[in-house]
């Protein structure tokens, strides 16, 4: 294999002292306890796992974390009753709603309820609007892994070609914005683009965010480009036993190593860096709500 391997689970881990760190400053110097509220309807296992390592990792960096576990029967005012009285506690810094919700509860009502200074997630309309002109907030947490990977990796990314494969708020979108702020070409791809793979082929820097296992072939990849893969997605694995499964990208991770300059892994890419972006943005949202300038160094 050619390409080097971008250690999202290492990054993740010096990222986490830093926060420590800032922490450990903002309490001493401050007064402050950065705060994070994770809230979470029903019983989806994939989310209850996810929030409880949320959970473990704001208490390991020295945060108050609170944990809401409401059922699956609880009523959208309900919800909305919480996350008003989140927004109005001063030990809260940020809150998270655990998507999905159950259907009837409207996702869309309860993140424009959160309090656009709380919102860690970078969802709330306000904190789009200040991502896409530039102000300081928090920052989508899974764009925002991939472009300190990025950064790490390459340095300065001014100039380069950026191939953006998937439009979601979520992660596209976000990852464009971003992308374009560090002065890339950036170009947004999609179920509609035509000839994907030419499209590819020209990038310096590849992002993979549709979720299709190993879509991208490895060659499209242009020799040297540095690959982010953010796609997780689980598909069966017999060979590990009948009824076995793993997770793979949106990369055909092996073929692409052999051409790439470097590439993330899945897992242990660009998934551990999401829940530490979380963290880094309560250190924000914790900053900018007291009056603080935020640290620079969560962001690079
Ligand atoms: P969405 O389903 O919201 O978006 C997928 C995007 O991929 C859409 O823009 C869609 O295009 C595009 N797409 C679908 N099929 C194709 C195709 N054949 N060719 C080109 N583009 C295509 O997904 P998300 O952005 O939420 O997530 C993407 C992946 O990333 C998933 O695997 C998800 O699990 C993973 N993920 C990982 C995270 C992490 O922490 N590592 C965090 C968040 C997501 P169109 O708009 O035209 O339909």
């Amino acid at each position: 294999m050619a390409a080097k391997i971008i250690d999202g689970k290492l990054f993740a881990e010096g990222l986490r002292g830093r926060i420590a760190g800032h922490v450990a400053r903002l309490k001493s110097e401050h007064g402050i306890t950065p705060g994070l509220a994770v809230v979470i309807v029903g019983h989806d296992p994939g989310s209850q796992v996810y929030v409880a390592q949320k959970a473990k990792q704001t208490v390991e960096v020295g945060m108050h974390s609170e944990k809401y576990e409401l059922p699956e029967t609880v009523s959208e005012a309900e919800v909305l009753a919480l996350v008003e009285k989140l927004n109005a506690d001063p030990a809260i810094h940020g809150i998270l709603v655990q998507l999905p919700v159950p259907k009837h509860i409207d996702s869309l009502k309860i993140i424009q309820t959160i309090s656009p200074d709380k919102d860690v997630d970078c969802f709330t309309p306000a904190s789009v609007g200040k991502l896409v002109i530039g102000l300081p907030g928090p920052v989508s947490c899974t764009p925002l892994g991939c472009l300190m990977l990025l950064r790490d990796q390459l340095g300065s990314l001014s100039g380069l070609d950026a191939v953006i494969i998937g439009r979601s708020n979520l992660v596209g979108k976000p990852m464009a914005q971003l992308l374009l702020a560090d002065s890339c070409t950036v170009t947004m791809a999609h179920s509609r683009t035509k000839n994907l793979a030419e499209v590819v082929r020209r990038a310096d820097i590849v992002v993979a965010a549709v979720g299709r296992p190993k879509m991208i072939q490895g060659d499209w990849i242009k020799p040297g480009a540095t690959v982010i893969d953010v796609g997780i997605n689980r598909i069966d694995a017999p060979e590990r036993g009948e009824g076995k499964t793993r997770l793979v990208g949106d990369v055909d991770y092996a073929a692409a190593a052999e051409v790439a300059g470097a590439i993330t892994p899945v897992p242990g890419g660009v998934g551990p860096m999401t829940i530490a972006c979380l963290l880094a943005n309560t250190i924000t949202t914790a900053s900018l709500i007291n009056g603080l300038v935020p640290p620079s160094d969560l962001t690079a």
